[in-house]
């Protein structure tokens, strides 16, 4: 990475009052679960099941738990990598204010984040979809492995289980939403790592920021839509990057 720009980011990062951390699917390939983009990826190899069509339909419900359940072992497995650990630690030292992801891995906040905004849900639970109940994923995934049959809510006894992330034809939650709106309003310094950043949430959140004044800086191996618009980007790999980062920011703070 450019030293010249990682001093430059790693300044900022040091005296922004207010950071933000935005986070696409791109931050947990190096922890081994494929992007949206990646070939032969879960993502591209079913047919999406819509949630009309999930309420509706027993037969969609198990071709649900089928594509799921199988989707599950790449994230049950996975360990946060380099870049999820520093996110970390920026949130334990104070230095950002909060994490908005549209991953559904969990993985932020098992690298130790609290303050994590999941616009698409998260895949670690089970939500009844009649009463609202919540429950751990893996034990049901497993029950689904072992007999083939969609569990039932054992809350309101019949209810519709499934995973507590955003389908395909469901809205996203709007109190989420807007909390993400207003960090991105309030942030004066914004990263935006590992999102493709062409679907809306992700491609206006960036540009809320920039519209209220603060800085953008887009970690993505490849180019973005928002390229244009931001202070800063930085076409690597995100662990590597973000530890670089890491590191200069420590010495600009004790050298100042
Ligand atoms: P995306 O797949 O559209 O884009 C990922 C971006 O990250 C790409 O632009 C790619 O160039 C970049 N990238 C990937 N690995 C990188 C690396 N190691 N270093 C630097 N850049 C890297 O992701 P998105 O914008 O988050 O949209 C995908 C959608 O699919 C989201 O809705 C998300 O909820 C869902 N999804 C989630 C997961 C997950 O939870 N881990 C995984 C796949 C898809
Ligand atoms: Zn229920």
């Amino acid at each position: 990475m450019n030293p010249e720009v990682t001093t430059r980011i790693a300044v900022w990062l040091a005296w922004a009052k207010k950071t933000v951390v935005f986070t696409g699917a791109g931050i947990s390939t190096e922890s081994g679960i494929p992007d949206f983009r990646s070939p032969g990826g879960i993502w591209s190899k079913y047919r999406t099941v819509y949630y009309d069509e999930f309420l509706a339909s027993a037969d969609a419900r198990l071709e649900y738990w089928r594509q799921k359940s199988i989707g599950h072992r790449d994230f049950a497995g996975a360990q946060p990598n380099a870049g999820h650990c520093v996110i970390a630690q920026w949130e334990a030292a104070g230095r950002i204010h909060g994490v908005i992801t549209q991953n559904i891995d969990g993985l932020h906040q098992i690298a130790g984040n609290q303050n994590v905004l999941e616009l698409h849900g998260t895949a670690r639970q089970i939500l009844c979809q009649d009463c609202g109940a919540r429950f751990d994923a893996d034990p049901l995934v497993a029950e689904f492995l072992a007999t083939e049959r969609v569990p039932a809510c054992s809350h309101c006894a019949d209810g519709r289980l499934k995973h507590a992330t955003i389908s395909f034809g469901q809205a996203l939650p709007g109190d989420v939403l807007e909390k993400a709106a207003r960090l991105c309003e309030q942030a004066d310094l914004l990263f935006a790592i590992g999102s493709s950043l062409v679907v809306s949430p992700a491609a206006d959140l960036p540009a809320v920021t920039k519209r209220h004044g603060g800085r953008l800086v887009i970690i993505n191996r490849e180019t973005t839509p928002l390229g244009a618009i931001a202070d800063e980007v930085v076409h690597e790999s995100i662990g590597p990057t973000l530890a670089a980062i890491a590191r200069r920011c420590a010495t600009v703070i004790s050298d100042s």
